[in-house]
């Protein structure tokens, strides 16, 4: 899944960054509120982090322009003030949720796991296919039983391919996804990654889950 920031306070939004990736997000900083705008606009978002107090374009102008421009990805607010005018604002113009700062980080991962649930519809914290299943909480991986050892990289990538089962999904998506902004698409990570993962997930058990579609992508089913 991946986050993109908002946040013009470079301790804050460094702070944010480092959380989420070391609950295993990709995330991407906007120091002000006309690069947030271009990069919600450019780039596919599970879930944006948005700052109301923003050089440039304040935070409920850009979530005014990205939900006129029809992007529905979640938005979490972030206000420096407890100013009940900023979070009716907000919430009228289009935001899922918000949140006053200063605020625990436990308080941000608990309301960002609780938007990308949302956002696939989902109320479960265990993914499952077939005998495989993935915890989100506990970060935690097993097939038929038996814990799999996986790195960082390679949960983020299996946790995409399992909220998606049944669903082709192309390179670029794996890397919008899966990636923050700074990867580079032209390489073959993606392909050695998802094959140190059918290692893993795949190579001992008879009915393989995850399926190559020669020039398209990957999918992940029984
Ligand atoms: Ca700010």
């Amino acid at each position: 899944m991946r986050i993109l920031v908002v946040e013009d306070e470079k301790k804050v939004a460094g702070f944010i960054k480092k959380g989420l990736e070391e609950e295993l997000y990709a995330a991407d900083v906007a120091s002000d509120g006309e690069e947030g705008l271009g990069l919600a606009e450019a780039e596919n978002y599970d879930l944006i982090i948005l700052d109301i107090m923003l050089p440039k374009i304040d935070g409920l102008e850009v979530l005014s322009r990205l939900r006129k421009n029809k992007i529905t990805t979640p938005i979490l607010l972030l206000t420096a003030k407890d100013s009940v005018d900023d979070k009716v604002n907000g919430l009228n113009r289009g935001a899922d949720d918000y949140l006053t700062k200063p605020f625990a980080f436990s308080e941000l991962l608990a309301r960002t796991r609780v938007l990308l649930r949302r956002g696939q519809n989902e109320t479960k914290t265990v993914l499952q296919v077939a005998d495989l299943t993935l915890d989100l909480v506990k970060h935690k991986v097993s097939r038929d039983g038996e814990e799999i050892e996986l790195t960082g990289k390679e949960y983020s990538l299996l946790e995409y391919f399992m909220r998606s089962p049944g669903k082709v999904l192309t390179r670029t998506m794996i890397a919008e996804h899966v990636w923050d902004y700074n990867f580079d698409t032209f390489t073959n990570v993606i392909d050695v990654y998802v094959n140190h993962l059918r290692k893993k997930i795949d190579k001992s058990y008879s009915k393989k889950l995850i399926h190559t579609l020669r020039g398209v992508g990957y999918v992940m089913k029984e």
